[in-house]
């Protein structure tokens, strides 16, 4: 027989075999690659053949970049750092590691930036763990249907938009509408309840982050809150992963089982950070120079907020995305795509600011698509029937603008509509706890403020509620015990309404 038959099959396993074991992986451990263009926070990288996207790479000097365009024969890198020292020829090893942040219960109550560090002044963190700052979000299995309320004590959302644990609600509106002051205030009406408020700001002034911050630290609401900051003056890298690192932290306490609020201030800034990054990566423009990616950009950070199932432990993340429009165009390419991703809109409008009307919340365009299931039985019946009511006014304010001589229905539902308006309005940092939300609300439906003068309306609710917790305490005791509005306990709320009136 001929010396090819000689070679068995087995012998060609343990060759292979052999092979494999001895095979000499450190040469691949140490893959390293050279700069050979750098410039606007971005590298290209010659020589590593291997990285992952969203891979962690080291330059010499130091600096940390992550890969976020891969080529035939070279890796775009976004860099974590300045980037004057990385020159051309400078080496870069792969980690082989994703981007991730430091976790840890400690982080709450400090200030931090896109990578984690403490820029508070307060000294370091310790972490429990790392996690990536980009995971995949819950399966269905994993989530069970939003059921819970997330009150933020402002009564116009409470009532017609009610937002649960685990939804996710647009706050949208021009610039200087109040969008960071409705998130801020239900970070302020989160003391006491176990949630915790992680704020994520991105590229705005380092002077307004301190503002915000000092305000959280004067209401007593840091003890419960993590801000994640990235400036205007941070690069787009740095802008662009805050909302993943945000989300990072805010998903180590939802999988302990805990309530977590999120904040992302705002989406459109984001967008932009994407966008310079993305065409400095020569990625081709789309509509409005988004690169065709930036639905997938924000959907998959949306995504992640959820309610955990029993099983996972029940915890949840609730975001408040806020986006900024231009002149009130909502069919703009950003907030178009992030209106449909999230579960509803709250938006605000310049006009009604300026007239006066704050929170600016447009009752027309705002919607909650999931809220109403987790509104409070108490709630649901005192808010039936605002929304029409405010409809009818808006209509019928159009048309009586110029006519003189109404008939009395008519005068009477516009007084009522001028009332509900007034009553919506609510001043910074003065939530309403459920009850008050409550008798308000079923103290408005039975007419008690119809013939108040219009402008003392705001008063008068202060006063009676201020009185019905003093002389009649047991009526706010039972609303917030059994969170329902039974019509025994109305009756007993107007009734006690009519002895303050006739005083
Ligand atoms: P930007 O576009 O600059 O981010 P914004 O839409 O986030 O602005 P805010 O910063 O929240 O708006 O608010 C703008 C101004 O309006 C602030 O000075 C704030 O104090 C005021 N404001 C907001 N809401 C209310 C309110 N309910 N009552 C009184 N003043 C308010
Ligand atoms: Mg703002």
């Amino acid at each position: 027989m001929s010396a090819v038959s000689a070679i068995s099959a087995a012998d060609i396993i343990s060759i292979l075999k052999a092979e494999v074991e001895n095979y000499n992986w450190d040469s691949v451990e140490q893959e390293v690659g050279t700069v050979i263009w750098v410039g606007d926070g971005i590298a290209t990288v010659y020589g590593i053949d291997h990285a992952m996207y969203g891979e962690i790479v080291v330059f010499d000097t130091g600096v940390k970049g992550m890969v976020q365009d891969i080529r035939k024969n070279e890796i775009g890198c976004i860099l974590f750092g300045r980037d004057t020292e990385v020159k051309e020829g400078t080496k870069v090893t792969r980690t082989k590691k994703k981007a991730g942040i430091p976790v840890g219960d400690e982080y709450i109550g400090r200030v931090v930036n896109a990578l984690g560090e403490p820029i508070d002044d307060k000294g370091e963190i310790l972490f429990e763990d790392y996690r990536p700052i980009e995971e995949e979000a819950p399966g269905i299995v994993e989530r069970k249907s939003v059921d819970t309320p997330l009150e933020t004590g402002i009564l116009s959302i409470d009532s017609m938009f009610p937002i649960g644990r685990g939804q996710r609600e647009l706050i949208i509106g021009d610039r200087q509408t109040g969008k960071t002051s409705i998130a801020l205030d239900a970070i302020l009406n989160q003391k006491g309840k176990g949630v915790i408020c992680i704020y994520v700001a991105i590229g705005q002034k380092a002077s307004s982050v301190a503002k915000l911050v000092s305000t959280l630290e004067h209401h007593g609401a840091l003890g419960y809150s993590i801000v994640v900051v990235s400036t205007a003056s941070d690069p787009s890298s740095l802008q662009y992963i805050a909302p993943y690192a945000g989300t990072a932290l805010g998903e180590h306490f939802m999988r302990q089982g805990k309530d977590v609020l999120m904040v992302y201030d705002d989406l459109s800034k984001h967008a932009v950070a994407y966008r310079a990054l993305s065409l400095l990566l020569e990625r081709s423009p789309g509509r409005e120079a988004y690169p065709g990616d930036v639905f997938y950009l924000h959907s998959r950070l949306l995504e992640r907020s959820c309610r955990l199932s029993d099983k996972m432990g029940g915890g949840s993340i609730t975001s408040l995305p806020i986006v900024e429009t231009q002149a009130g165009d909502v069919s703009a390419y950003i907030p178009t795509n992030v209106i449909s991703i999230t579960d509803g809109q709250i938006f605000l409008e310049s006009d009604l600011f300026f007239a006066g009307m704050r929170p600016a919340v447009n009752v027309g365009l705002s919607v909650s698509r999931v809220g109403g299931a987790a509104q409070t039985k108490a709630m649901k019946k005192a808010s039936g029937s605002i929304r029409i009511n405010l409809a009818q006014y808006r209509e019928m304010e159009v048309f009586t603008q110029f006519s003189s001589d109404l008939d009395e229905t008519t005068k009477q539902q516009l007084q009522h509509g001028k009332v509900l308006m007034e009553l919506l309005k609510q001043p910074l940092a003065q939530p309403l706890s459920l009850h008050e939300k409550v008798m308000t609300l079923c103290l408005a439906e039975n007419h008690i403020f119809d013939d108040v003068d219009v402008k003392k309306v705001k008063s008068f609710q202060s006063e009676i509620l201020g009185f019905l917790g003093r002389n009649h305490p047991h009526l706010g005791a039972e609303i917030e015990e059994k969170k329902a509005l039974t019509d025994e306990l109305a009756e007993q709320i107007i009734a006690a309404a009519r002895e303050y009136k006739s005083r």
